[in-house]
């Protein structure tokens, strides 16, 4: 042993690795890359996709909304005050100033609002084949955008019938939900 110091990188590095071996232990079990921060515990999401930097960030107030992907289901936020509902969810409705809000389940079935083919790729999703992101309406009245399950946009009409799925997604191998065409 030379009993050399390691240098901050190195310590960094090491910190880092296990970090995402946390990570990775976390995301076999419970199916969600999402871990407790070490010193205040609130859950942290961390994005498996190829970038040269991961970012990692706060989700604790939103934690509902990921364990309810982990569960089959999507989940909205609904003001106790206003009735406003809210999705993507947030937890402060921007209406009555105020952060009082329930989580509900949102319906599966939906209507094709509009849809559109992604050729050209952020760099993130560059290891996709062309894929098809659709505006959903749900009968709640909230707008839901997410991949839509078909690689033909000849087959897909505005105000057909669409169901939103909570599907595994590889490589990443985490929840999301997608929309899939029932006719
Ligand atoms: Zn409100």
């Amino acid at each position: 042993m030379s009993g050399e110091k390691k240098t901050q990188k190195e310590l960094t590095d090491e910190e880092m690795k296990k970090f995402i071996e946390f990570v990775e232990s976390m995301k076999k079990s419970m199916g969600l890359p999402m871990v407790p921060d070490i010193k205040t515990g609130v859950a942290l999401w961390v994005d498996q996709r190829e970038l040269n930097v991961r970012f990692v960030i706060g989700v604790e107030r939103l934690k509902p909304f990921f364990n309810g992907l982990a569960d089959g289901k999507v989940l909205a936020t609904k003001c106790k005050i206003c009735g406003e509902i809210y999705f993507p969810p947030q937890v402060d409705c921007p209406k009555c100033r105020k952060s009082d809000v329930e989580w509900i389940e949102l319906s599966k079935e939906g209507t094709l609002v509009t849809y559109t083919q992604i050729n050209v790729k952020p760099y993130s999703f560059s290891h996709y084949d062309d894929y098809i992101v659709g505006i959903g309406k749900l009968p709640e009245g909230v707008n839901v955008t997410a991949w839509v399950r078909e690689s033909d946009p000849k087959k897909l009409k505005v105000g057909m019938k669409i169901r939103l799925e909570v599907v595994k997604r590889e490589p990443e191998g985490y929840y999301v939900y997608e929309w899939v065409p029932v006719e």
